[in-house]
């Protein structure tokens, strides 16, 4: 599926989207943050601040020079990742500002025995919100109307806003430009993702501003080659079970051999989210059970 990498982070200075927003893109590039995370900045004399970032002091620097001169009156965050959240705490320090936005962070489901987590280094433990936010919930501030939309998936707290005022939404890490999402057990789940992918494509906006990576315009078409992407996936996994019962390195060698050996990790989180789902909805089983060491095969019925 073709992705859109072409993207200019201007670091430590907002750059205009639309009038009334901004986007303040953080020096923080890597394998997973691509150039960095994109803080937006909504509002002109009063603002709200979406997601503002790690625990970076010189973004929150940046922030507070964009918008001097303007009063924030909210920080908003879309999901507990240690790339979105914790800022919000040093500008809420800077600014008493409430945060809002998403739960706390939480795994899609409960550890297995013997499970440990491998995502754990990623979440913010810390963040607590002054006001959650749950679906359709409208919240408005800096003389802005937010709509909430439940996209659990990447997290599963993740949140995307609608902005009413624009044909715009904030896709944050559920849909991007530059790369299709990290879902991975536990803390994602690739049955919700794909619930939170159908749901984006019932709602009319076109236009997505993603937490990493540029615009997305014509995002209905995007949305859907994601959903392709997945399927297809999904396919190749099955495919690979039909010739015989496989672990999930065993499959990850195959589907993607022609892919950079430091991402098969990844890969195995990615196809365990597809095997967990399958194995969810019965058409695959796990021998001694659903693990990322376990021996899949084909479910016969
Ligand atoms: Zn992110």
């Amino acid at each position: 599926m073709k992705h859109d990498r072409d993207f200019d982070p201007n670091y430590g200075a907002a750059v205009e989207i639309l009038p009334g927003v901004r986007r303040l893109t953080v020096n923080n590039p890597g394998p997973f943050t691509f150039f960095g995370t994109n803080t937006y900045l909504l509002g002109t004399s009063r603002l709200a601040v979406v997601d503002p970032g790690p625990a970076d002091a010189a973004h929150v620097e940046a922030i507070l020079k964009a918008t001097s001169g303007a009063s924030i009156e909210a920080i908003v965050v879309s999901h507990t990742h240690v790339d979105h959240s914790p800022a919000a705490r040093m500008l809420k320090e800077r600014t008493g500002a409430p945060i809002v936005g998403c739960g706390v962070h939480r795994a899609a489901r409960d550890l297995m025995e013997n499970e440990v987590n491998p995502l754990d280094a990623s979440g913010d433990r810390q963040y607590a919100p002054d006001q959650h936010l749950h679906e359709s919930e409208v919240f408005s501030a800096a003389g802005l109307t937010l709509q909430t939309i439940e996209t659990p998936g990447h997290t599963a707290n993740h949140l995307c806003f609608a902005l009413a005022e624009e044909n715009l939404l904030l896709s944050a890490d559920h849909v991007m430009s530059w790369s299709t999402s990290i879902v991975a057990p536990p803390d994602g789940s690739m049955r919700d993702y794909m619930t939170s992918i159908d749901k984006l494509l019932n709602r009319p906006e076109q236009v997505y501003l993603p937490g990493h990576g540029g615009v997305i315009h014509d995002a209905h078409s995007y949305v859907r080659d994601l959903k392709q992407h997945r399927l297809s996936r999904e396919a190749s996994v099955l495919r690979e079970l039909a010739g015989a019962p496989q672990t999930i390195p065993q499959i990850v060698a195959r589907l993607y051999a022609d892919v950079d050996p430091a991402l098969h990790r990844a890969a195995g989180l990615s196809v365990f989210a597809h095997l967990e789902d399958l194995a969810g909805r019965g058409l695959v089983s796990a021998s001694p059970g659903v693990s990322l060491t376990a021996t899949f095969s084909l479910q016969t019925s």
